[in-house]
């Protein structure tokens, strides 16, 4: 089966549930940039594809950082004086400030305060804060349970059972060797706690759409990485300065399952195959969408693209980051997330794919005048009111196939579809007319 076959064949909604319960399993689980809620969110993902793990020990140099101690987290509440828990990560796992330290104490409220972090805009929604590379801690809370605690009696008892020691960073890949040892890279950021579409969303498609590229005969080698963001792309991409050079394309998937419609950021270099194909699947899907140029803030696309490497690596979102009121907030939840948005990323994805696996240039055999279409049983005879879409996506195929220009310009100057000039295409190499070029 080739890819555009499985683009036929594909039923959105139904993978977008299947999206849907995969990113409900990963959800409540407590993930960090590194510790056992990262390597058993990567379990939950080997029951559908076969993910290697990579472990890079706490101390190590990548580039310019150094991997950093792994967190653990057991158990973390406040308790109010009647020994009521009022605060429990169990109940949340954005509850407790990511990479806190270990901490055991009876405090006033005034001591406390300092350590509490909530929204007082968003007063019914719990945020999300880290502190990697500082050493501190500290809870998150909705702000009602905040005001709740000005009349509470203190003092306050308060338990964070982390620890924070030498270990290990770990990410996940998967690769599906192709006809090609030249890649596509994939790429998610897999290190968010209870986040549903800042992280569960693509964690789950991105792993499903590689189920479904294992069944399937590829020219491209395909390589699917979950890292946690930042470090672990930066940890990645310095264990593989010569490998990276093989990536022709790539995309960071991330914020996948929300209604708001498809946003593309470019790659650095902004006109590379990926961008063009990603931009002609958008266009092509007549709805709307925005593509925006680059910039070096986001997601991993800013370590993919930097100076060192430039890869052809956009980002492939729904609503960016930041831009959605639920934006790193409990409110960003599994009902904010949905298998009808799900379902179709992973079409506009998968087409994404398809488009990479056929364009090529083609060379047209008989260059000089147009060449008879009616004698190769190319020509519609019936109908009257000009050429139908296929035979004049047959005559942009034959007049630009020169060997120096590919589908996507065919289609980027005709203004027609990639998958109606494909098929022209694929007509036209039948017979005399036109070769497969690069
Ligand atoms: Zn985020």
């Amino acid at each position: 089966m080739t890819v555009p076959d499985l683009l036929t064949s594909l039923d959105p909604l139904a993978v977008g549930r299947q999206a849907h319960a995969l990113a409900t399993e990963l959800y409540p689980i407590g993930r960090s940039i590194t510790g056992d809620g990262f390597r058993s969110s990567l379990d939950l993902l080997r029951r559908f594809i076969p993910i290697e793990s990579t472990e890079i020990p706490t101390g190590t140099n990548v580039f310019d950082w150094t991997v950093p101690d792994e967190w653990n987290l057991r158990t973390a509440w406040i308790k109010n004086a009647r020994g009521e828990t009022i605060v429990d990560q169990a109940a949340h796992s954005l509850h407790v400030m990511s990479y806190s330290e270990p901490v055991r104490a009876t405090l006033t409220l005034g001591e406390l305060r300092p350590r509490l972090h909530t929204l007082p805009d968003r007063p019914d929604d719990i945020p999300y804060r880290t502190s990697y590379y500082n050493r501190s801690w500290g809870f998150c809370l909705r702000h009602r349970t905040l005001e709740a605690l000005q009349d509470a009696d203190g003092p306050f008892e308060v338990l964070i059972d982390s620890t924070l020691a030498p270990g290990h960073l770990t990410y996940g890949q998967c690769v599906l060797p192709g006809h090609s040892s030249d890649e596509v890279l994939l790429s998610c950021h897999s290190c968010h706690p209870s986040l549903a579409n800042d992280n569960c969303s693509s964690m789950a498609l991105v792993t499903l759409l590689a189920q479904m590229l294992a069944g399937a005969s590829r020219r491209y080698t395909y390589r699917f990485l979950f890292a946690p963001g930042t470090i672990g792309a930066i940890a990645w991409l310095s264990r593989n300065v010569d490998h990276a050079a093989r990536i022709r394309h790539g995309l960071v998937c991330a914020c996948l399952g929300d209604p708001g419609p498809m946003t593309y950021k470019k790659s650095r270099r902004a006109n590379t195959d990926i961008d063009r194909a990603v931009m002609q699947v958008l266009r092509d899907t007549g709805e709307s969408h925005s593509v925006e140029e680059f910039s070096p803030y986001g997601y991993d696309e800013r370590q993919f693209c930097s100076p060192g490497f430039d890869l052809p690596v956009g980002c492939f979102m729904r609503t960016p980051p930041g831009r959605f009121p639920e934006y790193h907030t409990s409110a960003d939840d599994m009902s904010f997330i949905t298998p009808e948005a799900l379902g179709d990323s992973m079409a506009r994805l998968l087409e994404v794919v398809s488009v990479l696996e056929s364009n090529r240039a083609y060379v047209n055999q008989k260059p000089h005048g147009e060449p008879r279409l009616g004698k190769r049983g190319l020509y519609n005879t019936t109908g009257g009111s000009g050429p139908a879409d296929l035979q004049m996506a047959m005559l942009w195929v034959l007049n630009l196939s020169d060997g120096t220009r590919d589908l996507l310009d065919i289609a980027s100057r005709s203004g027609m579809s990639f998958g109606t000039l494909r098929h022209a295409a694929e007509l036209l190499a039948k017979t005399d007319l036109l070769t497969a070029g690069r």
